[in-house]
Formats: C-alpha cells, sequence, structure tokens
C-alpha cells in the first residue's frame, strides 16, 4: 500500500494528470467531470435490447455467442474523450482507471451485477481480451484492451492470458480456457467482439462474457 502511494506521489509530481474534460489538475476526469459520466444500461449481447443483468436473452441465438454483456459506461463526454486520448495520447492509465472506476461500480450494485462477478470470480475462469492490429499496438505502444484485462485480473488476483491473436482481418486463438471473460474498450455493435467469442467458442471455450469499457449509444 505505502508502495502505491509512493509510486502515486512519484507519478503525479513528474507527470502530473489533467482532466480531459476541463483541463484541471490531478486526474483523467476531475470530480465535477464525474458528475457527467453515465453508467451503462446492460443488454443482451445479440440483439442489444434491455436485460437487468446483460445477460442473452433466453430466445436470442445462442450458438458460439456471448453469454452476456456488460458494459461499464455510455460512450460519451469525458468516457469518449478518455477513450480517444487513450488512443491518440498513448495514455495507459487510462484503461487502467476506467476498470477500477468500472468494478467499483459493478461491486455497488451487487443484485444486478452477481451473476457476471460470480462468473468472474469462479477459479477456471480466464481473463483475456479482444486484439488490435499489431500496426495499431506498435504506433501506441501498448494494446488499450490487454491494459484493461490486466488491470482487471490484478484487481481480482488472478492471471491475464493471450487466447486470441489477430489473423488477417480475423482472429486464431493461441490458448484454451474453459469459460472466458473477454475485455473489449469499447462496445458499439459489438462484432469485432462477438467474431473472438466464436472463434474460442469453436475451440473449446463453452462460457464467455463480454466486458467493456465503454458501450456506444445507438
Ligand atoms: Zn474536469
Ligand atoms: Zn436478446
Amino acid at each position: 500500500m505505502q508502495e502505491m502511494n509512493l509510486r502515486t506521489i512519484f507519478l503525479d509530481l513528474f507527470f502530473p494528470r489533467f482532466c480531459v474534460e476541463c483541463g484541471a489538475e490531478g486526474g483523467y476526469v476531475c470530480a465535477e467531470c464525474m458528475l457527467f459520466i453515465s453508467e451503462a444500461e446492460p443488454v443482451c449481447p445479440i440483439c442489444g435490447w434491455e436485460e437487468y443483468a446483460g445477460k442473452r436473452h433466453a430466445t436470442c441465438p445462442s450458438r458460439n455467442r456471448p453469454e452476456g454483456l456488460v458494459s461499464f459506461f455510455d460512450h460519451e463526454g469525458p468516457i469518449k474523450r478518455m477513450l480517444h486520448a487513450t488512443r491518440e495520447d498513448s495514455l495507459i492509465e487510462i484503461p487502467e482507471e476506467l476498470v477500477l472506476r468500472g468494478m467499483k461500480f459493478l461491486m455497488e450494485n451487487p443484485e444486478r451485477y452477481s451473476e457476471f462477478l460470480r462468473f468472474l470470480l469462479e477459479e477456471r475462469t480466464e481473463i483475456s481480451y479482444v486484439p488490435r492490429y499489431k500496426k495499431e499496438v506498435r504506433k501506441r505502444g501498448f494494446d488499450e484492451a490487454r491494459v484493461a484485462s490486466r488491470a482487471l485480473a490484478c484487481s481480482c488476483k488472478k492471471r491475464e492470458s493471450t487466447l486470441l491473436e489477430r489473423e488477417g482481418d480475423g482472429f486464431r486463438v493461441r490458448g484454451r480456457a474453459e469459460q472466458v471473460v473477454l475485455l473489449e474498450d469499447l462496445w458499439i455493435d459489438g462484432e469485432r467482439a462477438k467474431e473472438c467469442v466464436e472463434t474460442l467458442k469453436r475451440n473449446g471455450t463453452r462460457y464467455v462474457w463480454v466486458l467493456a469499457l465503454a458501450r456506444a449509444i445507438p
């Protein structure tokens, strides 16, 4: 803990953080701008309609599809600018910060998110991510979905696993797991994440929940 504080003091001293929204010093989103961040309403990952806990509807197609989708925030206002700054200014701390804030929000809503949280914490559940293109990773110096998956793994004392890699415009498996929580930074229509889920399930994975830092509002 003390080490963590020293690191924070060091970082604040030499790499001060500024609010992406108003420019105030102290963090990537200041307390006032935080008020404009909205938590995402859970939806079914297949049809995009409301679902209390983000589970796939029993009536929606199930074959090689995700069991559920949890998104932390709506992709608007400060969140939109934070994800933009992550990509354009290579701010590796932003996905970490969003995971910590997002997990806090899930923990505060246990009745809604208990099924996802239980799945996440099960021993056989592995934490992985939707990989970016190699040239994007080279340009930025990191893969933001991977950074988010590491932060999540660290917060629940697990290891992050690289289960997929890019192959042309698609994906191929690099590792196997029975159950997976798959990190994605932004869910727009979910095509990229759904393709990853299909690839995993064709290769032996049984259950996958997708966790997105933000979801675009249709
Ligand atoms: Zn601000
Ligand atoms: Zn549905």
